[in-house]
């Protein structure tokens, strides 16, 4: 029986092993579609899953990874012939089904989506889920009805990897973007994605007034928690949030007079779950709407071997934009 090698999550009586693995291609899961992974990349969740810091994983042993890019080796699915080109983000991925950390992946054809004309696999990851989930907020935003003629948009935890793809989508297409962060260090690297203003993120990490200065139309917000309630108080009347993530924390902490008062919209998004359609609509975005200079501006590449070691760092706000992981 062929094998391949893995980075594999085992659960142990304390804790969890990471282990470099060489593993039988009969240990892959179910699907009908087996991809030759030469890409992967670095999320918060990640992080989460490599460090054990949070209940990512719900299947052992696991190998981690929550997207992944190559070629498709085998399928008996209609959409996917051996030799496409293919990306995969979420479902499950790295958390009950075995994940992109490995030289092969077997899933079902379904949760495919065909690499863009245009996108190379690397650039696929350079975007990864964090990328595809900003897009996946600008089309909240769209979708309730904000255009750049309505004023700012604020982008938390701008620094990081949905953060920086929001600055540079929202850039793109001719939104004035607002950068919450909190490396003051990044100021010209947020610039150069196009942002026209960069603001402390201690401005909204402590609870604040139950309606704020009306200081931005939107907002994309990865952070949650304080900074979530606070860009909602200072949506102006109107306005929408797209709220994402919890690098603050899981709670909202606010009044509901953004909402009551000012008829705002908070969208909530996620990106493991969402339909097919819906996500070839953000990945065919992706390719015309993001800018490739500035994708590489904001990526760094890193061999496999170095995931275990950047996860603490991602977890720690210390990963500037994307990491694509390469595999093969
Ligand atoms: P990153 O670590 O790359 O970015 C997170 C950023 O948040 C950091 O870079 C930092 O930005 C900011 N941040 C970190 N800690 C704090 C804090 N305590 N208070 C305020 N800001 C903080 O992660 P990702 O971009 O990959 O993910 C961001 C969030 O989005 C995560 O919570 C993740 O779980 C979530 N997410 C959710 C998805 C979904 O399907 N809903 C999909 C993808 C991600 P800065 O240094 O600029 O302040």
């Amino acid at each position: 029986m062929p094998t391949f090698h893995a980075f594999l999550l085992t659960k142990q009586d304390e804790g969890q092993s990471l282990d470099w693995t060489e593993l039988d291609e009969s240990e892959l899961m179910e699907g009908d579609v087996t991809v030759s992974v030469s890409h992967s990349s670095l999320n918060f969740k990640d992080g989460l899953a490599l460090t054990g810091s949070s209940p990512v994983v719900r299947r052992w042993p696991m190998i981690p990874g929550i997207d992944l890019a190559g070629v498709v080796r085998e399928s008996t699915h209609p959409d996917h012939a051996p030799g496409d080109a293919v990306l995969l983000n979420g479902w499950g991925t790295g958390e009950t089904h075995l994940g992109g950390y490995a030289e092969l992946s077997r899933v079902p054809g379904d949760w495919l989506v065909p690499i863009p004309a245009g996108l190379t696999a690397q650039e696929c990851m350079a975007i990864g889920t964090a990328g595809y989930t900003a897009m996946l907020c600008v089309l909240a935003l769209e979708r309730h009805g904000l255009g750049p003629e309505d004023g700012p948009v604020l982008v938390t935890g701008a620094a990081g990897g949905v953060g920086s793809v929001a600055v540079a989508l929202l850039a793109g297409l001719g939104y004035e973007v607002i950068a919450s962060t909190g490396r003051a260090e990044e100021a010209d690297y947020l610039r150069g994605l196009g942002a026209t203003e960069v603001i402390d993120r201690a401005e909204l990490a402590e609870k604040g007034r139950p309606l704020g200065k009306e200081r931005w139309a939107g907002a994309v917000d990865s952070v949650g928690s304080f900074t979530l309630a606070n860009a909602l108080s200072m949506t102006r009347y109107g306005g929408v949030v797209a709220a994402c993530g919890l690098a603050q924390g899981m709670g909202l902490p606010g009044p509901v007079g953004p909402f009551t008062l000012r008829g705002g919209t908070l969208g909530g998004v996620d990106s493991v779950m969402v339909p097919k359609a819906r996500r070839i609509e953000a990945w065919g975005r992706l390719a015309t709407d993001l800018d490739r200079d500035l994708l590489g501006s904001l990526t760094v590449v890193r061999p496999l071997a170095e995931a275990p070691a950047l996860a603490p760092q991602i977890l720690a706000g210390q990963v500037r934009g994307r990491v694509v992981i390469t595999v093969a």
